[in-house]
């Protein structure tokens, strides 16, 4: 069976099998990581993983998991976050745009 050297920050050197990984490769390389729960203290230890390292865990029997990040979790954000008066406003121009629908909108003759 494959053995794989990890290192866990609080207890160094780990020995693990491939089952014993996770490993995550994104369609964004910065991204993909790889885990483990380290057997000595439990904790579990995440760590980037480029291209470099995603070979070699997966030539060791490591099963890879892909993921896709959508576009609009990358956008970069800029401008004040949204207040509770903001969407307020926004509450508040919806209205104002179904009584002026209403009004353009021929009387169904009722
Ligand atoms: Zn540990």
């Amino acid at each position: 069976m494959t053995t794989i050297k990890a290192s866990c920050p609080t207890c160094g050197d780990v020995e693990l099998t491939p089952t014993q990984l996770r490993l995550v490769v994104a369609n964004v390389t910065e991204r993909s990581f790889y885990s483990f729960h380290c057997a000595k203290c439990t904790s579990e230890v995440r760590k980037p993983a480029d291209e470099e390292i995603v070979a070699l865990l997966v030539s060791g029997g490591v099963r890879a998991e892909r993921w896709t990040i959508p576009a609009e979790a990358l956008e970069v954000r800029a401008g004040d976050r949204i207040s509770y008066d903001d969407v307020l406003d926004f509450a508040l121009a919806l209205d104002r745009v179904d009584t002026l629908t209403a009004l353009l909108t021929p009387s169904s003759g009722a």
